[in-house]
């Protein structure tokens, strides 16, 4: 790593929303609701303790597009943020965006995925936020003949569904990727998979709330939270108080000590991620760049027990699978990650991890081998005990919501978590997909 010159505090870099064109144009395209309620800082306050009807706390892309879709209903909303938007894992994370489409019988997963880009697409093409989405597709390389016969059922399984994937020789591949490694065996070709930039994107989500009439406040860190005797909470922050009807929890990693201030136990473990840089180049990879190595890997062991969340690269401090993800950024900076490590809330570069991940993404794009490394970051990622999201109406308290879990994909399924807990708050009714992340199978009293 000699050639690194940057520290893990370095991110990238921290951009307004860019948007395009102006707000004018932004009322058509929230729909009359919001058109006609707009009202921006509508907070109302009784002395000091100001009031909304819905509180989100967290200024990531799950609670920015939970206050958007609220507030573009009408709803009365405020975010509470204690940085900034995106100052966490929907600001640092690889800008990735999963899935395979909607398939025959969309589940939670297709929702999630297919139905993000859809948002995606809505914000960039007719709200007009410059939030560089691409629906580029992925490779997701093939190191062995395993792994191949591995993939081979995965996509005979998933074309069966109705998912768009395609196992493709390593010829196929460079007609699409021509850095791509020639010499592996194959690649699964995702078309329905796109790329997006993490800071602009969620800052655009938390303007579009703003525009639509939500209120959001950055700076201010919940330190604790008091049901109300009729009805609702009061919400603490170091600065002040606030009170709710409705209260939404979006706090990423940090919901266990959240949910510790209502006297509830949410499995949600912080998980630690690296990415690594290039410094900008001509363009030279297109798609999104993944391997099978994992998924291969954790169709056997995913490595879970009662305190370790699936799909982990690392175990007891141990590496157990290497993972990998990455791609061109519009500035032409070349990023890859993958490491997955659950160390509590320590986000320290370890440079022996981004080498093994820098060895990988040279397995598969070879020109990365002679990049040299110009700077490191990390993040937290919210990963459930038992991977699944954790989405929707926590029973055990009144008017209490949570959009978390999202784990390692939570900036391609975030805008629509963020939908599907808005429709649930303003309809009072649990659409059917949610059933899979009712938070209900696992928060418990503390
Ligand atoms: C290195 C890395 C790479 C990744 N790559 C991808 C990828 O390519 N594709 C993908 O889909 N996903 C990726 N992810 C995962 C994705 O970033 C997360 O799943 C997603 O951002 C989670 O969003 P969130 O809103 O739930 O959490 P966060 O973005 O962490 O937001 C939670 C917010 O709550 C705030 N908060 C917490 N406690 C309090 C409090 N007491 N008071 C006020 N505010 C509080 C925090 O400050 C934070 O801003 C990656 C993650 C990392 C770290």
């Amino acid at each position: 790593m000699a050639d690194r010159k940057t520290t893990h505090e370095d991110r990238p870099e921290q951009t307004n929303t860019g948007r395009r064109r102006v707000v004018a144009g932004l009322g058509a395209g929230l729909g009359a609701a919001a058109a006609a309620g707009f009202m921006p800082g509508r907070l109302s306050a009784q002395g000091n303790v100001r009031e909304a009807e819905v509180l989100i706390i967290g200024g990531g892309i799950a609670g920015a597009s939970t206050a958007f879709h609220l507030a573009e209903q009408g709803g009365d909303v405020l975010l509470l943020e204690r940085g900034e938007i995106a100052s966490e894992a929907s600001g640092v994370n690889m800008g990735g965006l999963g899935g395979s489409g909607w398939g025959h019988n969309p589940n939670l997963l297709s929702y999630l995925t297919a139905g993000s880009v859809e948002i995606f697409k809505r914000m960039q093409i007719d709200l007009g936020y410059d939030i560089e989405f691409r629906l580029s597709g992925t490779l997701t390389a093939i190191h062995t003949a395993a792994q191949y016969e591995y993939c081979q059922d995965e996509v005979i399984s998933q074309r069966s569904k109705g998912y768009e994937e395609e196992l493709l020789s390593a010829r196929e591949a460079l007609a699409l990727e021509p850095e791509a490694n020639a010499a592996l065996p194959g690649y699964v070709y995702r078309p329905q998979r796109g790329q997006a930039d993490p800071v602009k994107t969620t800052r655009a989500f938390a303007h579009a709330a703003e525009v639509a009439g939500a209120t959001i406040r950055t700076g201010e860190n919940v330190i604790g939270i008091t049901p109300q005797s009729q009805g609702g909470y009061a919400v603490r922050t170091e600065s002040g108080e606030f009170r709710c009807q409705t209260l939404v929890l979006a706090t990423g990693a940090w919901c266990d000590p959240v949910g510790n201030m209502l006297g509830l136990k949410i499995p949600v473990v912080p998980v630690r991620g690296m990415m690594w840089a290039t410094a900008s180049m001509p363009p030279s990879v297109f798609q999104t760049i993944g391997s099978a190595e994992s998924s291969y890997a954790w169709s056997s062991d995913n490595g879970s027990d009662d305190v370790t969340p699936p799909n982990l690269t690392h175990k007891n401090g141990r590496r157990t699978i290497r993972h990998l993800y990455g791609r061109q950024r519009k500035n032409g900076e070349i990023i890859f990650g993958g490491d997955r490590e659950s160390l509590a809330y320590d986000k320290s570069i370890n440079p022996s991890g981004i080498e093994v991940n820098r060895g990988h993404a040279a397995e598969v794009i070879p020109l990365v081998a002679s990049l040299p490394i110009a700077r490191t970051w990390s993040g937290l990622m919210p990963f459930s005990l038992d991977g699944a999201p954790i989405i929707g109406k926590i029973p055990i308290r009144e008017n209490l919501f949570i959009v978390s879990g999202l784990s390692s994909s939570g900036f391609g399924r975030g805008p629509m978590a963020g939908k599907l807990t808005a429709d649930f708050i303003r309809t009072g009714q649990m659409t059917t997909v949610l059933e899979e992340s009712d938070p209900g199978r696992c928060v418990v009293d503390a």
